[in-house]
């Protein structure tokens, strides 16, 4: 069903909320727009302008690293401001209430942590890109360190002090594989929840496309929010294309 207006939208989901005994949550880009993080896939968005560096690229040339930390620097204004938004801040307040033990979202910056979910409790299916790590040996380095070394060497990307590998911010670029734990966990939660809650993701970008189908495949029910129509609409128990931060504000506690 198709929520025919804000108002039924947000009774509708209040509805679905209060039956369901555990939630799963499903974050995309679209719960962070109003924080200030653009949608790079969007049309008009980053990534329609400017190539995304591709892993393999990134491993094989030093010019490509200093050029991905370029980027990555020049993108601080948004991350560094970003507070999370109403979206994050009502999973939060269902994940206090005990409805939604964890999260799974393809966002990568760290705005459900910052809303008051424990790290351990967030599930990055692309990683994140508020920290960054060593490819080889996965120690993880603060991105001041990072800026201070790059700009000290005239803008060369450094490698690590203790095995001299790559270090990359710690998200999952274009053509890297996908973290197998991640995915392990994202199933099993998808497995377990009776109520699976998609926001502001288009379910286009694989993973992100198997999880609704295996919910409701299981007997949970399906609920999407998102600006415009997903493949997984005609099979959702409600759809929801109103703004994500006015629907999911009365879910705010106070
Ligand atoms: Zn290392």
């Amino acid at each position: 069903m198709i929520a025919p207006d804000l108002e039924t939208a947000i009774d509708t989901l209040q509805e679905l909320v209060e039956a369901a005994r555990q939630i799963t949550p499903f974050t995309g880009a679209g719960i962070s727009t109003e924080c200030g993080i653009p949608d790079f896939r969007s049309p008009g968005g980053l990534w329609t302008k400017t190539r995304p560096i591709q892993f393999e690229d990134f491993l094989a040339s030093q010019e490509m690293r200093n050029e991905s930390w370029r980027r990555r620097f020049a993108m601080e204004q948004y991350f560094a401001a970003a507070r999370p938004g109403r979206g994050h801040l009502a999973l939060a307040s269902l994940h206090r209430a005990g409805k939604a033990p964890g999260v799974i979202t393809q966002n990568i910056d760290n705005l459900h942590q910052s809303s008051g979910i424990p790290g351990e409790r967030v599930v990055e299916l692309h990683g994140n890109n508020t920290y960054a790590v060593c490819l080889d040996c996965a120690k993880r380095y603060e991105l001041s360190w990072v800026k201070m070394q790059f700009t000290d060497r005239g803008e060369r990307a450094p490698d690590c002090i203790d095995c001299g590998g790559h270090i990359k911010t710690a998200t999952i670029s274009f053509g890297q594989s996908m973290p197998e734990r991640e995915m392990r966990r994202a199933e099993q939660m998808t497995l377990d929840c009776d109520l699976f809650l998609v926001i502001g993701s288009s379910l286009v970008v694989w993973p992100a496309a198997g999880f609704p189908l295996m919910a409701k495949r299981n007997g949970a029910k399906l609920a999407i929010i998102n600006r415009e129509a997903t493949e997984f609409d005609e099979i959702a128990d409600l759809v929801v294309r109103e703004d994500i931060g006015t629907v999911l504000s009365p879910f705010v506690a106070h």
